[in-house]
Parts: structure tokens; sequence; C-alpha cells
């Protein structure tokens, strides 16, 4: 059974778009996964399809109706199904390769992105809808959350990446960023390869390899390290 993924949006016109060129292309009609693009205005009942409606309280900006929204969601997703759905959202957990890994191995996910303000928190709570985020800073929209999370996802499944093995020492893979890369030319505008590189030696390069990670995660993301007690 391949990875089954369904995206609930307003703009259905943005997918596969990234997804739709190279691996996950590729991926995508060889039948490794499958992406459906759901128009949630759809499941709108009144003559203008209306899908959002002025915040209660007050304030700015417009809100993602639950009514709407969970019509959408139990269509797609009745019960039964076992993939989680997301939601895409600042407020959510940071997304991180450890998730990224287990909705691989999952059979899909389903994935509610935001416009707007947000979305009617009551649509979240019935739904069970786990809110991700991909970083500290504001999307107009979640379709492009979506698309990363699911590059992410999709590179993981089994038979997309060609190099099984480049995927176990990328960055985060062992808590640390990953090392510098160099190839030929052996030497452009004055600077050289390190010399270890090509020593043959495989013993000092993925010392020097290991050494530099550990440098490089020290200096940019010292909170990788306090997360690993096992790299000092
Ligand atoms: N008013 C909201 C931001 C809404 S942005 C707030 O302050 O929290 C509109 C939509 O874009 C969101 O509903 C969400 O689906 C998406 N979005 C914005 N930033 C995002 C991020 N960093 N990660 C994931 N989704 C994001």
């Amino acid at each position: 059974m391949s990875f089954s993924a369904s995206v609930l949006t307003l703009y259905p016109e943005m997918f596969p778009g990234a997804l739709g060129v190279s691996l996950a292309g590729r991926a995508l009609e060889a039948g490794t996964w499958s992406l459906e693009a759901i128009q949630i205005r759809d499941f709108a009942s009144d003559r203008h399809r209306t899908v959002d409606d002025t915040p209660a309280g007050g304030g700015a900006g417009m809100v993602m109706r639950a009514d709407v929204l969970a019509k959408a969601i139990d269509h797609i997703s009745p019960a039964g199904d076992s993939r989680p759905r997301l939601l895409m959202s600042p407020r959510g957990k940071p997304l991180t390769q450890v998730r990224v890994r287990e909705l691989a191995a999952g059979p899909g996910v389903v994935i509610v992105c935001g416009r707007f303000e947000g979305v009617d928190q009551r649509v979240i709570d019935t739904r069970g809808l786990e809110e991700i985020s991909i970083g500290d800073f504001i999307l107009s929209g979640g379709e492009p959350a979506a698309l990363v999370l699911l590059d992410a996802v999709v590179r993981l499944l089994p038979g997309v990446m060609g190099n099984v093995v480049s995927g176990d020492e990328e960055s985060f893979e062992n808590g640390l960023l990953e090392h510098p890369h160099y190839t030929r030319p052996q030497e452009f505008e004055g600077r050289q390869i390190p010399k270890v590189l090509t020593s043959g030696n495989h013993k000092k390069i993925a010392a020097w390899r290991r050494a530099e990670s550990e440098r490089l995660t020290r200096e940019r993301r010292p909170d990788l390290l306090a997360a690993h007690p096992l790299v000092k």
C-alpha cells in the first residue's frame, strides 16, 4: 500500500507544485505515494460558498469556519481512516526529522492548510488536528508548509532516494549538523580541498567529518548538543 496524502486547501492548484518534479515527482508518477488536493470551498453550503467569517470577540481578519472545514475533513477522512490529521500552524509543535520519519513509516497524512487568521478552535478539538509548525515565522497560508512537510516525508519513502546511505548521514539524523562537502576541482580560486579528504584513509576521514560536525553544531546549534548528551 502506498503512502496517501490528502490536502485540504482553498488553493488546490498549488499542488503538486514543487512536488511534481525531481525525486518526489517521479515517485508520485511511479505510485510510491499519492496526492489529492481537496477544495474546502466545495463543502460550503451557501450560495456564495463562504468558508470564513469575522472573529468572535472582534479584531482584524477572518477565521475559517468550523462547520465547512469539518464537513471537508469528514468527507476525505471518515471514521476508520488511520492517517494522522495535521493542521499546518505557526502555533504548532515545530516539525522535526523524528516526526518526519514517523509520518513516513505510516499510511499517509491528511493535511489542513489554514488561511486568514487561522481556523475555528472547535474543528481542531473535535477532529483531533495535530498542529505542526515549520518555523517561527508567519506564512500567508498553510500550503507552502504542507509542501515542505510532504517533501521531507516523501524522500524517506522506500525507493524514493537512489542512494539510501546518504539519508543516515544527514544533518539531524545523528543529532548533529552535517560536515562540509567538497568535490572537484582540487583547487578553486586558490583554495584546496582539505588534504585528509583526498588521503584515502577512511578512518581519518570519518574522524575529520565527525569533528567538523561537532564544531559546526557547537557554533550554530548549541540547542542540538544540549538535546543529545551523548555528544560533548
Ligand atoms: N494569525 C495566525 C497566523 C495565520 S497565518 C497566528 O498569528 O498564529 C495563515 C495560515 O498560514 C495559518 O493558519 C497556517 O495554516 C499557515 N502558517 C503560517 N505560518 C506557518 C508556519 N510557520 N508553519 C505552518 N503553517 C503556517
